[in-house]
């Protein structure tokens, strides 16, 4: 269970930063009876040696969810931009100096018996929650392919992450616990690989990597975007977005998960098959490697990927 002590004490609310225990809905909100909502979960990695706050890509983040409330006719008042500066100004209003979790929300909080997206009132809040520092299971995860199916597109629309949209990947995540494994993978309704409960998937074959392209009902990852980047620059192979099949998680040499709050996650078993040698891949560590030096804005060539939160201040700071 989360605790109170993983929030933090203030949180943005329709324009205002109010404390964190007053950020409410009613429990007759459309938003929690009908999940109608969409949500984005940012990366924030403090780093200690240079005692600045890293945010990992806020505006590509912002910019899904204008879509997402594009794509669900729910009205969002802020610019993605408007987004950023009010991140901004809440980690610093909330001192935050460690890992967290930045997760925006636009929720339905009008309270009509009506099932509909449009007409009804909407609340757009920004909240932070700590996030533990060793989130990734040392030595690698088990994955089972889950018997639920990820939702099409043409039921519930995938490139936006709604609220409503976790409750098939929920009970994945249940049946996959209660298996004994660590995380669940998603099959599409025509069964080819789709994605982790709140991940995306890349596998190895040999010098390339496969991952499902948009049109697979996955949503767009902003890491799986990072990834692909990398797995050219670091390891000079091609990832290729084709569907691809069960049996290819099988055969695959290297399978991880990618997502913000994982980051990367090498799967070293599969529905019992080992992955590979059924170690962590030498390709996987080394992009999870690069990915955690890029949040903590230690890698020089990307940091236009990460905004630091306290260097506008220093440069404020100084004398003229
Ligand atoms: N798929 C789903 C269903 C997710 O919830 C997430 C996490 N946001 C991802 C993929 C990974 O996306 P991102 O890298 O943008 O966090």
């Amino acid at each position: 269970m989360t605790s109170p002590d993983d929030s933090f004490d203030w949180t943005f609310v329709n324009g205002e930063v109010v404390p964190s225990a007053s950020a409410t809905v009613s429990v007759r909100a459309s938003g929690l009876n009908y999940g109608i909502g969409l949500f984005e979960g940012i990366r924030a990695t403090w780093n200690e040696e240079r005692a600045e706050l890293f945010v990992m890509e806020p505006l590509a983040h912002y910019r899904r969810m204008a879509r997402s409330a594009r794509i669900l006719g729910l009205p969002l008042a802020y610019s993605p931009e408007e987004l950023l500066a009010a991140t901004l100004e809440l980690l610093r209003r909330n001192d935050v100096r460690e890992n967290a979790y930045v997760r925006p929300l636009l929720v339905q909080s009008g309270e009509a018996l009506t099932v509909r997206t449009e007409g009804i009132d909407t609340m757009c809040s920004i909240a932070l929650t700590r996030l533990p520092g060793h989130y990734i299971k040392p030595g690698g995860i088990r994955c089972m392919v889950s018997s639920w199916r990820r939702a099409p597109d043409e039921a519930v629309p995938s490139r936006a992450k709604t609220s409503g949209g976790y409750v098939g990947p929920a009970l994945a995540k249940n049946e996959a616990l209660r298996h004994g494994f660590d995380e669940a993978i998603l099959l599409t309704t025509s069964g080819h690989v789709c994605e982790g409960t709140t991940s995306n998937v890349l596998v190895r074959r040999g010098h390339e990597w496969l991952t499902p392209p948009a049109s697979d009902d996955i949503l767009e990852g902003i890491t799986r975007r990072q990834v692909m980047t990398l797995i050219g620059q670091e390891l000079g192979e091609t990832v290729v977005e084709r569907s691809i099949d069960r049996s290819e998680l099988y055969a695959a040499d290297e399978v991880f998960l990618c997502g913000t709050a994982v980051q990367l996650s090498p799967v070293v078993e599969i529905d019992h098959r080992p992955v590979g040698d059924g170690a962590i891949g030498e390709r996987a560590q080394r992009l999870l490697d690069v990915l955690r030096a890029i949040s903590r804005g230690d890698d020089e060539r990307h940091l236009a990927w990460v905004e630091p939160v306290y260097a506008s201040l220093r440069t404020q700071e100084q004398p003229v």
